[in-house]
């Protein structure tokens, strides 16, 4: 089942976890936002990537969709 993956800028404090432990996950646009590069994850190995993001931001910014 393809997921979605959600990043709330709102909350975002710019640590940068998501796009420097997971470059292909994530880009840093600019002004140190990040970006998401894939916008739907359904294999093991790209949720495993995207959950272990999840764990590290300290913002709880970024959530995948059921
Ligand atoms: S790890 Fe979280 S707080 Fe840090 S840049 Fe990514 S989304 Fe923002």
């Amino acid at each position: 089942m393809k997921r979605a993956v959600r990043l709330d800028l709102d909350r975002c404090i710019k640590a940068g976890e998501c796009y420097y432990n997971h470059p292909r996950h994530f880009a840093m646009d600019e002004d140190g936002s990040p970006r998401i590069l894939v916008r739907f994850v359904e294999s093991d190995a790209d949720l495993k990537e995207v959950e272990e993001a999840i764990e590290v931001c300290p913002a709880q910014a970024i959530a995948l969709d059921d």
